[in-house]
């Protein structure tokens, strides 16, 4: 069985009361496995609370590590973060966007006995709500907050059957009155996260809530990180973008693009393994382990197909694996570089994980290092030449 929650974690939660929990896991090792850097930099990006425009902690890191690459580092107007690197080439505007935010919950309302009522951000299945610790984002600092359910000795038939509806769910702060709850900082309107700490499975591979997309931004990071420490020169003036509320519709990206002006661009994303029990083929067609995939269609954009068709030759080229999507029901920023100005060529590539938007998703490390390769090398040949060839409709 494996363990998920630190000695002193559990101590703390078992509180329940307003806990400094930002990080559920606190050192760079998990299970006395020792993290990588690449590795704690994913279990710091998972176990950060960051629901839709309430991305600051996340928003932290990602500043502090384009920061620590010596980057120029921006913002627009809605709190997406824009960084250039030093040395960046002057060929066309690549814009290489991941999102910061993650689904999650917001208080709605808080009743006289103390439980919260709330609204979500973002799509949640209804077998997500309940029997789950989440982090409310109160103005005194996080709390640890549980969504009740029924209790299985008195449960009506009904409820045993019963898949919640987001307007069904409540969650306990152990409060006994709604004044006990507002002394905790907690309002309607705060964020609510998901509380899930990283774990490394004993296969290797990694299980936290939040995948999407903090592995897309965790990819960014790593692809960053290696260009600086490399010295990879790269033709295309390359502005990295962290955008802001992607789950509550692209909004963030919206204004993002405006601000990056790209030439064209590369979303990366969380992928949709259809690799396990319930789920297949007609659903979606990535699998853990298969490396990097890219979507041919999606519900926001069908992709540029000539830049679509680059990455699987660049792939090939450089002994990548990688894997075709075609699926529904996803949308992604992606979608907002093509609406761009006039209209750009763009991608969305991902690393595959299984059950998104849950409180326990797993990746295949391989999968990830794979997808910062194929990364880099698409960046090392987005020339102007290539660049106005991938963009051009001109038959003759
Ligand atoms: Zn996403």
């Amino acid at each position: 069985m494996v363990r998920t929650l630190s000695t002193p974690t559990r101590a703390r939660a078992a509180l329940g009361v307003i806990l400094a929990l930002l990080s559920p896991t606190t050192a760079a090792s998990v299970q006395g496995q020792q993290l990588d850097p690449t590795a704690d930099l994913m279990r710091r990006l998972t176990e950060a609370p960051g629901p839709s425009a309430f991305e600051e902690e996340v928003r932290r890191i990602v500043v502090a590590e384009f920061d620590a690459l010596g980057a120029d580092v921006a913002f627009d107007g809605l709190g997406s973060v824009h960084a250039e690197l030093p040395g960046n080439g002057n060929g066309p505007r690549v814009m290489v966007t991941a999102h910061l935010d993650e689904v999650g919950l917001m208080v709605q309302h808080i009743n006289a006995d103390g439980f919260i009522r709330v609204k979500n951000l973002g799509g949640l299945l209804g077998h997500a709500y309940p029997d789950q610790r989440w982090t409310i984002l109160g103005r005194n600092g996080p709390v640890l907050a549980f969504s009740g359910l029924p209790t299985t000795h008195v449960a009506t038939a009904a409820q045993r059957n019963q898949v919640w509806d987001v307007a069904d769910v409540f969650l306990d702060v152990g409060a006994t009155s709604r004044e006990e709850v507002e002394a905790m900082g907690i309002r309607p309107g705060d964020g609510i996260a998901p509380w899930s700490p990283f774990t490394v499975l004993p296969n290797g591979r990694y299980a936290a809530k939040g995948w999407d997309d903090r592995v897309g931004i965790a990819v960014m990071i790593a692809a960053a990180r290696r260009i600086r420490a490399e010295g990879i020169d790269l033709p295309g003036n390359i502005v990295w973008v962290a955008t802001t509320q992607e789950e509550i519709g692209l909004r963030g990206a919206q204004t993002a693009v405006d601000m990056a002006r790209p030439d064209i661009g590369i979303s990366i994303e969380a992928g949709v393994a259809a690799d396990y029990p319930g789920i297949g083929p007609q659903q979606a067609q990535e699998r853990l382990g298969g490396g990097p995939g890219i979507f041919l269609l999606d519900s926001s954009m069908i992709p540029n197909r000539k830049f679509r068709d680059f990455f699987f030759r660049v792939a090939e080229e450089s002994g990548i694996p990688l894997q075709a999507d075609v699926l529904t029901g996803y949308g992604e920023d992606g979608a907002e570089i093509q609406r761009f100005d006039t209209g750009r060529a763009s991608v969305n590539m991902t690393v595959p994980a299984r059950y998104l938007h849950a409180h326990s998703g797993i990746i295949q490390r391989s999968d990830f290092d794979h997808a910062v390769d194929l990364l880099i090398e698409v960046l090392r040949r987005l020339d102007s030449s290539t660049v106005s060839d991938l963009s051009s409709f001109d038959p003759r």
